[in-house]
């Protein structure tokens, strides 16, 4: 990380410092990012990365990664990549990499010590079984029949599990908790399944496989982490947490919950972002319109605005509703600091300059970024015949129109003032064909000696110069706000924007961008953020994705006061 955020304090800081101030852990400080490799990333989990990472590097501690691999049949190696890769981006690098996996031997030995202890026993009850004599809030459960099976028959019972020689939900390990307790977590919690298939990792060695209940707190221990940071909905998880790690009597971590990031019209579970993939309603995890980390690098997010938005939403113990202007806000806040400006028209109508020689071309001097002089200038090249934005120009302009009309002078940009003379159209069509304009030669580089003054100053591209190029626009992925709000037998997809892509294929770019380079930002001026697409480009067609646009609807929802 080039740069550091602001940090602000919160309550989870509050609490490392404490920590800190009594000497709890020595002085010190170690988090973890527990990710599950079973889809992408998404800019929820970007907050919680910000989060440990950002805490460990504040506090002189260390972070790990560690991918929380116990559900074999939802995970795979794309995802441990995927999200190495992601995490990196975004601008941290792990102290250590670690896989439950790397633990299941361990945890293992720990459900024999329980089961030894008196303190876990071999349910023969079916999942559905075990739901039903869990019983509800209300009402107290029901123990297990199995619940008092002699320690000898439930080590023999639980070593044949792993042997292999029951089938898939044949039978379970629970530990002997509450079964009253108005927590159901308490209500004699499952810590083993069987599960006859093949780990991404383990392959086969394994046909048992933990709950994440026994894993987590187990995994944090053997790490030695001193805070582990998740989400709200494992609250009522902590006293389980805190219960197998007294049980085992090992090194006791400090679970600590915050609320999840939720943002307005964007799907954030895994679950649903893999549907998203599945049934082809965008081209794959990386589709620009996707809210997963490599979706957002692909459309031209940049790692420093991301980290700006998570700074800036802070972290809470209430659940809310982020509105999405506020992510673009921080976005467009970073680009307009590092992007490169071009031209660039997405929607030409043809201009010729009749006053301006035939065959005669020029070079003019552009600044590539007026917010930072040291990114210097470029030449675009300039000839009788222009691309402007269609528009631009009206033929009957309406009273608070400035742009191009007939018989109506502007600026172009970097370059003259231009006079509209006349208007040819398709004869059948009526359409607009061409404008037909003059130029004042006295006033290159955008001022006229005489000192008369334009309403406008509009931007162009030279015909014959030009390159056309795919431009790609993009529209909410998902059109509810509260994607959380649904009935009870609504289908969430039906709110899918089927017209979130919007393909261009007619727009006209000054040449320089030939050279664009993948991972640099433009701005198209008066148009907004644009980035080479990663996966669509080819040597003879670019391809450009919309990253934001130039207009912050957060600074008006900001001045309003909500
Ligand atoms: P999802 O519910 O989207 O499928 P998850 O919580 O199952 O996500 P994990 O892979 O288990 O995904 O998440 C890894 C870490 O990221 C966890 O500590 C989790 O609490 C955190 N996390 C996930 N989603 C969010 C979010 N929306 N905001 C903040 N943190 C999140
Ligand atoms: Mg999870």
């Amino acid at each position: 990380m080039t740069e550091q955020e602001p940090v602000r304090s919160d309550f989870i800081r509050e609490i490392i410092e404490n920590d800190l101030a009594t000497g709890k852990h020595g002085g010190r400080v170690q988090t973890r990012f527990p990710p599950e490799p079973n889809g992408y990333l998404h800019v929820g989990h970007a907050k919680a990365i910000c989060l440990n990472f950002g805490i460990a590097r504040q506090y002189g501690g260390k972070c790990n990664l560690r991918f929380d691999d116990t559900n074999p049949t939802k995970e795979e190696t794309e995802y441990v990549d995927s999200i190495m890769e992601d995490v990196r981006w975004l601008g941290f690098e792990w102290d250590g990499l670690y896989y439950a996996s790397d633990y299941f031997e361990q945890l293992y030995q720990w459900a024999v010590q329980l089961i030894e202890a008196g303190k876990a026993f071999v349910c023969d009850l079916t999942a559905d079984q075990v739901r039903e004599f869990r019983g509800s809030p209300m009402e107290a459960g029901r123990p297990s029949p199995f619940r008092d099976r002699p320690v000898g028959e439930n080590l023999d019972l639980f070593r044949r599990m792993r042997a292999g020689e029951f089938p898939d939900g044949a039978r379970t390990l629970r530990a002997k908790v509450d079964m009253a307790s108005p927590n159901i977590n308490l209500r004699d919690p499952v810590l083993y399944r069987i599960l006859h298939a093949t780990h991404h990792r383990t392959g086969d060695a394994w046909c048992i496989y933990p709950m994440y209940d026994f894993a987590h707190g187990q995994c944090d221990s053997i790490e030695q982490i001193t805070h582990s940071i998740c989400t709200l909905e494992f609250e009522i998880h902590r006293p389980l947490y805190d219960w197998f790690i007294r049980e085992l009597g090992i090194f006791a971590p400090r679970q600590i919950e915050f609320a999840r990031l939720n943002l307005t019209y964007t799907v954030m579970s895994k679950r649903k972002l893999l549907q998203l993939v599945q049934e082809n309603f965008v081209s794959g995890w990386d589709d620009p319109r996707m809210p997963t980390i490599a979706g957002m690098r692909r459309r031209g997010y940049t790692p420093e605005g991301l980290r700006a938005f998570c700074a800036t939403i802070g972290v809470t113990k209430f659940n809310s509703l982020t509105d999405v202007a506020l992510l673009e806000h921080h976005l467009r806040d970073d680009l307009n600091r590092r992007a490169l400006r071009v031209m660039a028209v997405l929607d030409p109508i043809k201009v010729v300059i009749d006053n301006y020689p035939e065959g005669q071309s020029e070079e003019l001097d552009a600044i590539n970024n007026p917010e930072d002089a040291s990114m210097g200038t470029r030449k675009v090249p300039f000839s009788r015949e222009i691309y402007i934005e269609r528009d631009d120009f009206r033929e009957d302009p309406p009273k608070k129109f400035f742009r191009l009309a007939p018989g109506r002078e502007v600026r172009l940009r970097y370059a003259y003032f231009l006079r509209c003379e006349r208007v040819v159209k398709d004869e059948a069509t009526g359409e607009i064909k061409e404008l037909h304009c003059t130029y004042d030669p006295a006033t290159r580089g955008g001022n006229a000696p005489d000192g008369r003054k334009v309403q406008a100053t509009i931007h162009w591209v030279s015909v014959p110069q030009s390159l056309a190029v795919e431009v790609r626009d993009y529209d909410r992925l998902y059109l509810k706000e509260d994607t959380n709000d649904l009935g009870e037998n609504e289908d969430w997809r039906t709110h899918i924007n089927p017209k979130s892509l919007i393909v261009n294929t007619s727009a006209r770019v000054e040449p320089g961008l030939a050279q664009a380079r993948i991972g640099t930002a433009y701005q198209f001026e008066r148009q907004g953020y644009y980035c080479l697409d990663s996966v669509d480009v080819t040597r003879d067609r670019l391809v450009f994705n919309r990253t934001v646009g130039l207009k912050d609807s957060w600074a008006k929802i900001e001045k309003r006061g909500v």
